[in-house]
């Protein structure tokens, strides 16, 4: 959560906010408790399908749902998901290693803690990793590798019971499909340690900015600098929103885009007039042309650089490029005016300058204001 939003993060977990109810939370929680619920077992068999479906009734979590007909939409749509599910892991049921397995990891002195689904012991020896999800897509290889929850499981899972997890796997409930992918290597349990570190100390600093992103705005919009003032709008709270003295902010919100689309609206005129004047002092060879009321002076400006093949054949023997590495025009400017740069080179540099670009300015000047 802190990667995708810090503020919300905070506003979550260290102010305490609550989050909203949310449908797809109980109905994941829900389905989720079921599957935990079948592999809770020491000794097969596992439960029959009757007690499966008779704890999924038992358990169900009606939080968050709009109608009752949503409701009953997804109660159903759950019995055909534990319905397959039961199908698929009865006939081939092996009592995990462990089930919703509490741990706690220390990475450099930061304490992690959470719990993972479920934990296979392999035929190898090696262990499997699985957690259940009810997203509404299917995962791809590419979020499978990036899963940070994955690879932290796998750290803790080593430390736990000292073997390798040779297996990742998340296992997507709605099409009873098992994602699974190979194991992290130690370069990416190095970055996800690297990513720990540099998030707890984010937190610790108290960084928590606001980061606008796709599921925005969270559960908290009155507390976020980016939806703050649309929801007091929306609440028609204008106590909440004091305006600054002079200053009405919805009209100067309309104002500034009115403005913004006037000048986009005349830039090609002023482009066209501005061609006009340029052709005509070319043409007639002039700097300054006439109005009524102004003047508009006219003057081809030259930007001068350096060319890189030159720079670096001049530089790189005395050892200086490095000091450049690549055409950076302020580090030559920097060179240049360093006394200790050989008098020489500096010369030599400066008459490698040359045009590289000419581009026609205009000046406009009220005519009461010449002397
Ligand atoms: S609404 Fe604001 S606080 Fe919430 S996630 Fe988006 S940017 Fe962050």
């Amino acid at each position: 959560m802190y990667q995708s939003c810090p503020l919300s993060y905070r506003l979550r977990y260290i102010d305490r906010l609550e989050a909203k109810e949310k449908w797809y939370f109980s109905f994941g929680k829900t389905i989720h408790l079921c599957a935990e619920h079948f592999f809770r077992v020491k000794v097969p068999p596992p439960s029959t399908l009757e007690e499966l479906l008779q704890f999924y009734e038992q358990e169900w979590l009606a939080e968050g749902f709009e109608s009752a007909e949503e409701e009953m939409k997804y109660k159903a749509y759950g019995r055909e998901i534990l319905s397959k599910f039961w199908e698929i892991h009865y006939p081939e049921f092996r009592p995990p290693l462990a089930v919703e397995r509490l741990f706690y990891i220390d990475v450099d002195g930061i304490k992690l803690r959470g719990f993972i689904d479920r934990v296979d012991k392999l035929e190898s020896g090696g262990l499997s990793i699985v957690d259940y999800k009810t997203n509404r897509d299917l995962f791809t290889i590419d979020h499978l590798e990036q899963d940070l929850q994955l690879t932290l499981y796998q750290m803790a899972t080593e430390q736990l019971w000292q073997l390798p997890v040779e297996k990742l796997t998340l296992y997507h409930m709605r099409s009873n499909t098992p994602c699974s992918c190979g194991p992290r290597d130690s370069q990416r349990l190095e970055q996800a340690r690297h990513l720990i570190l540099e998030v707890a100390e984010n937190i610790a600093r108290g960084k928590f900015p606001a980061t606008e992103h796709q599921y925005c705005p969270c559960d908290f919009p009155e507390h976020c600098p980016y939806y703050r003032h649309q929801y007091l709008v929306a609440a028609g709270d204008t106590v909440g929103q004091p305006e600054l003295p002079g200053i009405a902010i919805a009209d100067s919100v309309e104002q500034y885009v009115s403005l913004q689309q006037q000048i986009k609206e005349l830039r090609p005129q002023l482009e066209e007039a501005k061609q006009a004047i340029i052709g005509f002092c070319e043409a007639e060879g002039l700097n300054r042309v006439q109005g009524k009321d102004n003047s508009v002076t006219y003057k081809l400006v030259e930007m001068t650089g350096f060319s890189e093949d030159e720079v670096r054949e001049l530089l790189a023997p005395a050892g200086l490029w490095e000091q450049v590495l690549s055409l950076d025009q302020s580090k030559l400017k920097e060179l240049l005016g360093d006394e200790a740069t050989a008098q020489d080179i500096r010369k030599r540099l400066e008459s490698l300058r040359k045009v590289v670009s000419t581009s026609a300015r205009l000046w406009v000047k009220k005519l009461e204001d010449e002397p």
